[in-house]
């Protein structure tokens, strides 16, 4: 039987599917909503889809999420057991950074996800995210650069961890190192 946490999930996809609220949805292929089981204990958060997501409608499919996977992997953490989304649904043209009324105009689907799947952790993935998200958990007061605050523990109206965005690992091999370093604190959240 399908649950009432299932039937409101699928809501929400159709709905952010056919939003027209900003202008995002102009140029998109595709709304991306987030993949993952409703049991995840831990909710990634991205900034917003990039070609290969707008094509595929599937989060952190291109080359920032295969390192995504390797990040996962190596704490030995399913990429089925978390949710991964991203503050804004839609593609920004030629990958600029959303601007604050895209991201305003997007929040009430972080935040019906955020309602829906109640995880322990929520990761947000890059500095845009992680001060939309910390100032949502009024933990403001903490928002930082992130080469101070990536991998440490926030606990406001949920437990927060930002990590740098698996994107600037590409081309940096010690980047790489710090984020698989950050990434080991998961361990004790996956279940
Ligand atoms: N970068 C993001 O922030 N999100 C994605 O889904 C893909 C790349
Ligand atoms: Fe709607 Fe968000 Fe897409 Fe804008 S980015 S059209 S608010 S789903």
């Amino acid at each position: 039987m399908i649950s009432k946490k299932e039937k409101e999930l699928k809501t929400l996809e159709n709905e952010v599917l056919a939003c027209k609220k900003c202008v995002l949805c102009k140029k998109r292929i595709q709304a991306v909503v987030g993949q993952g089981s409703l049991k995840a204990k831990i909710m990634f958060v991205g900034e917003a889809p990039g070609a290969k997501e707008d094509a595929t409608g599937i989060p952190f499919c291109g080359r920032s999420g295969k390192f995504l996977d390797e990040l996962l992997e190596s704490v030995g953490i399913d990429r089925e057991k978390v949710y991964i989304c991203n503050i804004v649904k839609c593609r920004p043209p030629e990958n600029r950074d959303p601007s604050e009324k895209e991201i305003k105009a997007c929040s009430r689907f972080i935040e019906k996800q955020i309602e829906l799947f109640s995880p322990k952790v929520i990761c947000p993935l890059g500095r845009l995210s992680m001060k939309f998200v910390m100032d949502r958990s009024g933990l403001s007061e903490d928002v930082d650069v992130i080469g101070k605050i990536h991998g440490h523990i926030f606990k406001g109206k949920n437990t927060i961890i930002p990590f740098y965005h698996p994107a600037v690992a590409l081309y940096n091999p010690n980047m790489r190192e710090v984020l698989k370093k950050d990434f080991k604190i998961l361990k004790k959240y996956a279940d």
